[in-house]
């Protein structure tokens, strides 16, 4: 089959189309034909070495995808032949055929195609332990998005509505504010303007109450001055890729706490996988919220794929597809 290969580390270069065998499901796990890959802002930091677990090469990235069952390892009695499942966790998706734990498989929806499930577990669920388990959002809240026009942000804007927080969405472009608009966000504004504090503060006196970070960096300690009595500050991650600032003694004055969120460890908490799709799957179902699919790539073009990413122009929840 067609692979895209890491053999070495570094930008989009270093993907390289091979053909390489089918693999074998183990134990516990399924073999899926992969129908759409969602690259996530991890694919690129994991092929570039920089992200939080170090890759050992050579491999096959891409750890969140849609596809059809083709075959079950030992064990495996809750998944059919042929059924349409997301799968997340691991790596091997930038293929035509790839293995995947048959506990991290989601069953699918009707309301979906293949491109929305491939959009679907990663962006979603992180979303859903940011703004509920960890975020703990009460209604009328005020929560901050960033990055608010990609693949987390999206869906983090429309679980924070469905929850019925005030949502304040930043990005760096006017044209990303209209997607976070469209959404449902109910302010919106450029990441970079120079008085975004104060604009914050005119839409929301009392300050954030929930604030998603996904930029990091230097200007975090900055942008924790926005944060309301008792604001909960989710670490989610650190597009920016500079080295972040926190002074703890800053968080004394207003009791807010800082919260580290990865999506990984939390999907072997018990229960916890199950109490986010009770959450998600009924929104998904009555159409309240919808992956948004943003630009899709063949996968022999999947370095256009991680340029486009790397470089910010990417919307929605970019897919490649076999
Ligand atoms: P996105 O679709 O959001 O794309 C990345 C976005 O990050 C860009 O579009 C850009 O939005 C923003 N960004 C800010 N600074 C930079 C920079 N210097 N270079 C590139 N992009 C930058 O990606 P994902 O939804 O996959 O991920 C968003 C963030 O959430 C990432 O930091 C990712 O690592 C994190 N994440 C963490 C998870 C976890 O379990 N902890 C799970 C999922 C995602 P803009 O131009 O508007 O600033």
């Amino acid at each position: 089959m067609r692979a895209v290969r890491v053999n070495q580390l570094g930008g989009p270069e270093v993907l390289e189309m091979q053909i390489v065998p089918v693999p074998t499901p183990r134990k516990g796990q399924v073999l899926l034909k992969v129908a759409a890959v969602g690259l996530n802002f991890a694919d690129v930091l994991n092929v570039r070495g920089e992200y939080l677990t170090r890759a050992r090469t050579p491999f096959t990235p891409g750890m969140e995808f849609s596809g059809s069952v083709v075959a079950l390892g030992e064990g495996v009695t809750h998944l059919q032949i042929g059924q349409l499942v997301a799968a997340l966790g691991g790596s091997g998706a930038f293929a035509e055929y790839a293995t995947a734990p048959a506990a991290a498989c989601l069953p699918i929806p009707d309301v979906l195609d293949a491109r929305a499930a491939a959009a679907l577990p990663v962006s979603y669920y992180t979303a859903y332990f940011s703004l509920v388990t960890l975020g703990r959002v009460q209604a009328g809240e005020v929560v901050w998005i960033e990055a608010a026009a990609g693949a987390l942000g999206t869906a983090s804007i429309q679980l924070a509505k469905a929850m019925h927080a005030v949502v304040i969405a930043t990005a760096s472009t006017p044209e990303k504010l209209e997607i976070a608009k469209a959404l449902g966000a109910d302010h919106v504004f450029l990441s970079g303007d120079a008085d975004l504090r104060q604009m914050m503060l005119e839409v929301a006196p009392k300050g954030v109450d929930v604030y998603l970070s996904v930029t990091g960096g230097g200007g975090f300690q900055d942008r924790l001055s926005a944060m309301n009595a008792l604001g909960r500050v989710l670490v989610i991650g650190n597009a920016s890729r500079e080295a972040a600032n926190l002074n703890p003694n800053s968080l004394m004055k207003n009791n807010v706490s800082v919260t580290g969120v990865w999506l990984t460890p939390l999907m072997s908490v018990p229960g916890a996988m199950q109490a986010a799709t009770a959450f998600i799957y009924p929104l998904l179902i009555s159409g309240a919220v919808k992956p948004q699919v943003g630009q899709v790539f063949k996968l022999e073009d999947a370095g256009k794929a991680f340029e486009l990413m790397f470089s910010r122009g990417s919307t929605g929840k970019v897919i490649i597809e076999p």
